[in-house]
């Protein structure tokens, strides 16, 4: 495998699991926050080998042992998670303590849900990614939360700018005081789209395609996480308070799983986030 680099995450690895963090996130000690990777996992084949994907065809008994796996290595207590059922959509829960242990192996509270917020302590946001970037919003002052699964459609569809209103509206959050970090995901280095996305992305009125789309031997790329800046910043949260991860998931293809590099032939994997339970 290549060597991990990158300017603002951190790669972990506890009892041979490995998982990224933002270094900026880090530095919050009531958070605690991780992205999977491949490594330390039981699954094998495609599913190699720390798949959290439930229903993409990998042994339930695998799966489930990849969370307890995964959730003690990253501290995170399983009975905590509340995982909702993503649909490529902008709608955003508000999980409550009366929500843990929704989603994943139980019926989900959120259907049809991309994206979680709480201010609650001891409660795990999950979202499950493959090169869909994912949304990590965090304003320290108020000690609330937010975490979204972006892929182009929920990107396009302003998930994040409806995070920062639903943050605004259920918490008091002021957009200038967030923090959000923005990835791994499917960089411009190899994120061709066609038409249809390109299209979709001339909808957000406030965006240049000339600024977000790198033209390649008549190939179109889409910087993503990029167009998620940029809407961040328009609704007001601030552009130095907005880190772009520098990891690409089909560049890193041996440490994450990619959808596009596997052509769909892949396992998955999660982001968790919660506001420490003090004790
Ligand atoms: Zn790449």
């Amino acid at each position: 495998m290549s060597i991990f680099k990158s300017g603002v995450m951190n790669l972990n690895i506890n009892s041979a699991v490995a998982y990224l963090t933002f270094k900026k996130l880090d530095e919050y000690g009531f958070l605690r926050h991780a992205f999977s990777t491949r490594l330390g996992g039981v699954s094998t084949g495609k599913f190699r080998s720390m798949n959290l994907s439930l229903d993409r065809g990998d042994k339930a008994e695998n799966v489930q042992e990849n969370y307890r796996l995964f959730c003690r290595a990253a501290g995170f207590d399983l009975n905590s998670l509340v995982i909702p059922k993503f649909v490529h959509g902008n709608n955003i829960g508000v999980a409550r303590r009366e929500n843990k242990g929704s989603g994943g192996f139980n019926l989900s509270d959120f259907p049809d849900t991309d994206g979680l917020v709480t201010n609650q302590p001891g409660i795990t946001l999950v979202t499950s990614h493959a090169d869909c970037p994912v949304v990590f919003v965090l304003d320290p002052g108020k000690r609330a939360i937010g975490l979204l699964h972006a892929g182009w459609r929920g990107t396009v569809k302003k998930i994040c700018e409806r995070c920062v209103k639903k943050m605004t509206v259920e918490f008091g959050c002021n957009p200038g005081d967030l923090i959000c970090c923005i990835g791994p995901a499917i960089g411009k280095c190899c994120f061709e789209v066609g038409d249809e996305v390109l299209k979709g992305i001339k909808e957000v009125d406030f965006i240049d395609l000339k600024d977000v789309v790198a033209q390649r031997e008549n190939k179109y790329y889409v910087d993503l996480c990029e167009i998620n800046s940029k809407i961040l910043v328009n609704c007001g949260v601030k552009k130095e308070n907005i880190i772009l991860s520098d990891v690409c998931t089909m560049c890193n293809r041996e440490l994450l799983f990619s959808h596009r590099a596997t052509k769909g032939e892949r396992g998955g994997m999660l982001a968790m986030m919660e506001i420490k339970e003090m004790v």
